[in-house]
């Protein structure tokens, strides 16, 4: 279940020394080596998956509840105003690692962390007719 030339197995699976917020049987939550901000942490299945979208729901529900954990913690620790949980699939997406991890970033009322994208607007009936599309495949 761990992939050689994977960075993220090896320190999931302590094969790699790495600063260690949490860990288990199933996962390790570490601290991101260029952190958005202060406590911006990762967590880590042991098992090697190279997205959400390739995990399995167990997986993938044990990892949600340990962000949300970790979220709690970072706003105990640091009193932060707020959390952002996100998580990158595939290149186009941002991702830069290829083994599934789920970033909880710390945020406060002014910090210097920006997710932007252009909003865009849809007629009734492309929304309509978008939501068909995804949903044949549901
Ligand atoms: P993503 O772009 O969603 O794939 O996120 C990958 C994240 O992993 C980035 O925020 C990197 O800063 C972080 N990262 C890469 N290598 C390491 C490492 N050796 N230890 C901790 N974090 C890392
Ligand atoms: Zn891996």
């Amino acid at each position: 279940m761990i992939k050689d030339d994977c960075i993220f197995c090896k320190l999931a699976n302590g094969i790699f020394d790495t600063n260690t917020v949490y860990e288990d049987e199933d996962f390790r939550v570490i601290l991101d080596i260029e952190p958005a901000s202060r406590g911006h942490a990762l967590v880590l299945p042991k098992k090697h998956f190279a997205n959400a979208l390739e995990a399995d729901d167990e997986t993938l529900g044990a990892a949600m509840k340990l962000a949300a954990r970790t979220g709690r913690a970072l706003k105990e620790a640091f009193g932060c105003d707020g959390i952002n949980i996100l998580q990158n699939n595939g290149e186009a997406a941002g991702q830069t690692v290829f083994h599934l991890h789920v970033h909880v970033i710390p945020r406060w009322e002014k910090d210097t962390v920006q997710f932007e994208y252009k909003k865009n607007s849809f007629s009734d009936e492309e929304m309509k007719a978008t939501a068909a599309d995804i949903g044949k495949y549901m």
